[in-house]
């Protein structure tokens, strides 16, 4: 059967057909996609775990027990689960263990542009990389078989073009597996004591040359060679190319140039490539984030053309493939290169926007009021990135997941605790249980103080929301913090500004370590429309055009064209508005109101004007009949 499907898609498609029962995960881009997509298989049990590590670990878990399991991830996720995955090849997998990895070449949504092969070489994994969508779904579907007969987990390489591309696709029947056999036995092999890792290093380093000279190696090898090339001559070079890259090289070359095109490129298969090296003077290897591959075939001794225009860094174009040492594949891409250049000067050029937070995020708040404040602010990763752009240039460094609290420390350590009143540690829900938790769990330890703030916006925002580990309520958060030992917590609304200033200053002036928590749900988890957004807008009247609610910067907010007599620009508010009630707390002439009052009587509006909207909205909505007359009121008049 044929299908369009889009790579995470296929993935997961692939993972049915090679007879998986088990996928786990932890969201990031390009791949969340796949585990979301295995929720369409009920034959496979899935679950979001709370960071990559848990989730390969439960993985093995599953593929010890006789199953067949995926594993899920991004690229700088697989750092996280490096210690499993060192591990795993030397006691292998027993029923099967497919790890899916995105690498994010020209890191579009990622903080480094690490290549997966080079650190599947170190560990000890085979890898294979599709080309293409429908490639894709094949290796993954074959690399259960793999890792089922090498005993070895394998990972699946894709990258952003191919994770988020979509192509037709030829989807088969589930292979028929071996149910869950119970525990792994011997000893020797599952149990990694010092006196066993010796044989075990040697059994790995079997298995992965038996791999690499297999007929399963050399299926994943596709040669193409143009008649000349075919009859006997010689070429003068021949293209070597895997991942996405390749696809663009046959397309382009292969009628001309002979084109090798390995699947598996961790272990090397070495004989396919000697062979397809007599066609040709010399190798031109095109590849993506790194020099893996062409490093790799050097070694082996074979002639390497140099790439001019490549260097390891940003996503591939046509002018990686560019080499003084191949003349007659820069006489192909070449024209395509001056196409694109024309027409690039032809088409109008999109003004280029910034990256900022959804109108009604619950992260405004806490970002502008940062930005008056003279600290330095140690961020993380995920959506509270976007406090270092303008106009909150309120977050000044960051690394990696959870490490915000432990750079503080860091901090604290160095500068002295005097340096806790200026410096603090900003990361979300996700971030926090993903590693965070063990970070604040040190800081206790060892009596350090500094100001944390959390965001917890519910979930996993930044890549569509997944439910990771979290704290549920208020409760929970004191509960959980204050049996690890945090002395000061708080849990605040993040989108009351009074209620957080406090918060900032009471956890600032403790000596202690303080944790204070900003509640608020990512605004694309709630309702778009309907009763419950309680949308704002503004009494034109009573609009002196100041900008102090410009300063929250949402995109709600618009600026309207200066009146005929001139003067300040008054603003409005446009149906983007999600009523978090933000704008409205930073209004000197109380002009910004709860749409509902506006529209039943602007007398009203103008009288009650001064109200703290949202704490009212949010105490009246507590109670349950007077929540059904507000969403009643908001339904009628919207
Ligand atoms: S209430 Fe104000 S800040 Fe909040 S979403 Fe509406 S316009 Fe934006
Ligand atoms: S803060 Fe109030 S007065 Fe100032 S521009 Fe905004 S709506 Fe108008």
């Amino acid at each position: 059967m044929s299908a369009l499907l889009d790579g995470c898609t296929a993935i997961a498609r692939g993972a049915w057909e090679g007879g998986a029962s088990f996928a786990a995960g932890y969201p990031g881009s390009p791949v969340t996609g796949v585990l979301d997509a295995t929720a369409g298989y009920p034959e496979i049990r899935r679950q979001w775990a709370a960071n990559e590590k848990i989730a390969l670990e439960t993985a093995l878990g599953a593929a010890w027990s006789g199953a067949r399991a995926l594993v899920v991830m991004k690229h700088v996720g697989l750092n996280v689960a490096a210690d499993p995955l060192y591990n795993a090849p030397y006691t292998g997998v027993r029923g099967a263990l497919v790890i899916v990895v995105g690498d994010d070449p020209g890191a579009s949504s990622s903080q480094n542009e690490q290549d997966t092969r080079l650190v599947a070489k170190a560990a000890g994994v085979p890898v294979l990389e599709p080309s293409s969508v429908a490639e894709a779904l094949v290796f993954t579907r074959l690399a259960f078989e793999i890792s089922a007969r090498h005993d070895l987990p394998v990972i699946v390489r894709v990258t952003t073009p191919i994770a988020y591309g979509s192509t037709g696709a030829v989807a088969g029947a589930r292979w028929p597996v071996p149910a869950a056999a119970g525990h792994a036995r011997p000893i020797q092999k599952y149990l990694l004591l010092p006196a066993f890792v010796p044989a075990r290093h040697t059994a790995l380093i079997e298995r992965l040359s038996a791999l690499g000279a297999s007929p399963a190696a050399r299926w994943f090898c596709e040669t193409s060679l143009p008649p000349a090339a075919a009859a006997g001559t010689r070429h003068p070079v021949g293209i070597v190319c895997a991942g996405f890259p390749a696809a663009a090289v046959r397309e382009l070359c292969a009628d001309t140039v002979p084109v090798l095109t390995l699947g598996l490129v961790h272990p090397l298969p070495e004989a396919p490539i000697r062979a397809f090296a007599q066609h040709c003077e010399r190798l031109l290897v095109v590849e993506e984030s790194s020099h893996y591959l062409e490093d790799a075939i050097r070694a082996l001794g074979l002639p390497v053309a140099r790439r001019s225009h490549y260097d390891g860094v940003g996503s591939f174009g046509p002018k990686q493939l560019l080499s003084d040492e191949a003349p007659v594949v820069n006489a192909l891409v070449q024209p395509l290169i001056d196409a694109a250049e024309q027409r690039r000067r032809h088409i109008p050029i999109l003004a280029p926007r910034t990256p900022g937070f959804c109108a009604g995020c619950s992260h405004r708040g806490i970002f502008s009021l940062l930005a008056k404040r003279d600290l330095y602010v140690v961020g993380d990763i995920g959506c509270n990135t976007l406090g270092a752009i303008q106009p909150y240039g309120a977050l000044h460094a960051n690394l990696c997941m959870g490490a915000s609290i432990s750079v503080l420390q860091g901090y604290l350590a160095a500068l002295g605790p005097d340096a806790a009143q200026r410096t603090i540690a900003v990361l979300g829900d996700s971030t926090f249980f993903h590693s965070g938790l063990p970070a604040i769990l040190s800081a206790v330890h060892n009596g350090l103080p500094g100001t944390v703030l959390v965001l917890d916006n519910a979930g996993s925002a930044m890549t569509g929301h997944q439910q990771t580990a979290h704290a549920r309520d208020a409760e929970g958060w004191r509960t959980l913090l204050g049996a690890l030992g945090v002395p000061d917590v708080r849990v605040v609304d993040a989108l009351d500004l009074g209620e957080l200033d406090a918060a900032l200053d009471a956890a600032l002036a403790t000596d202690a370590l303080s944790v204070v928590v900003l509640k608020g749900d990512c605004v694309q988890s709630l309702p778009r429309k309907g009763p419950t957004n309680y949308r704002y807008t503004v009494r034109t009247d009573a609009c002196s055009g100041c900008g102090d609610c410009l300063k929250v910067d949402c995109p709600a907010i618009v600026q309207l064209a200066a009146s005929a007599a001139g003067g300040p620009r008054k603003v409005a508010i446009t149906h983007e508005c999600i009523g978090c009630g933000l704008c409205s707390q930073t209004c000197p002439e109380h002009a910004i109101v709860p749409r509902t009052v506006q529209t039943v009587s602007p007398r009203l509006a103008r009288l009650l004007a001064p109200l703290p909207w949202r704490r009212l909205i949010r105490g009246l909505r507590g109670v349950a009949p007077v929540r059904r007359l507000l969403d009643r009121f908001e339904t009628e008049t919207y």
